[in-house]
């Protein structure tokens, strides 16, 4: 991957208990409890110090989990004595937590994340990566789906690791589960969207399936072209 510089990460106050951490074309997220806060992603990385920025939010205790291990969420990784994930998503961070003494905690489908007064279900929706991670918050009927849907940003499809089978099993799971969201947190494009997306994301990646997307070049130099059906879409 070519040399980026990422802007430092911006908090902005979403509700009474959340922000969302802006780092260029990356999102992540903290939802502070009334035990511990709970950071979904860790950022493109840079030289700020994002636990700085963190305890400038909260005084509670911090859980770092990842949606993935892709670069632009595990990229302030090394700052963090524990880093929770898919054990599939493992041998993408082995190297940074090695190096930094990070110790890798696995989470699995089905786990339920407690921060005190608010829950997260961890569900394995693979595709994207192999341990791609989403954590749903039934009560608040919010999903955070890292890069399995988004809008004005197409999802990296092509490359070692990514499986088309796999990430419309996700979006189909997703699908028969949309009553118990009503907004979906993506790491990319647009925030928030709403349950829909899913769909629009499954028709898009079906109608890619059956040859119906018109392949265009993408607007910077990637190994690959780009699939859009609407405002969603794909690089194959
Ligand atoms: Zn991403």
């Amino acid at each position: 991957m070519p040399e980026m510089i990422m802007p430092p990460p911006q908090a902005e106050q979403i509700s009474e208990n959340v922000y969302r951490l802006e780092q260029g074309f990356v999102r992540f997220f903290l939802f502070i409890g009334e035990e511990k806060a709970l950071l979904v992603d860790a950022g493109f990385g840079g030289k700020e110090n994002l636990k700085e920025l963190v305890a400038s939010l909260t005084d509670k205790p911090v859980q770092l989990v990842l949606t993935h291990a892709d670069p632009d969420h595990n990229g302030y990784l090394a700052e963090f004595e524990q880093a929770y994930m898919h054990e599939a998503e493992f041998p993408a961070c082995q190297e940074i937590a090695q190096s930094a003494g990070t110790e890798l905690c696995a989470l699995a489908d089905g786990d339920v994340i407690n921060i005190g007064g608010r829950f997260f279900e961890v569900l394995h929706v693979p595709g994207h990566t192999p341990g791609s991670l989403a954590f749903l918050d039934r009560v608040n009927r919010i999903i955070v789906t890292g890069d399995l849907v988004s809008s004005m940003m197409p999802v990296f499809l092509f490359g070692e690791g990514r499986d088309l089978d796999a990430y419309l099993r996700s979006l189909q799971r997703l699908s028969a589960m949309k009553g118990s969201f009503d907004q979906i947190y993506p790491s990319h494009g647009v925030f928030p969207l709403t349950s829909d997306y899913v769909d629009k994301m499954l028709t898009a990646a079906n109608k890619y399936r059956a040859g119906e997307l018109q392949a265009q070049d993408p607007p910077m130099p990637l190994p690959a072209k780009m699939y859009m059906d609407g405002d969603v879409g794909f690089y194959f």
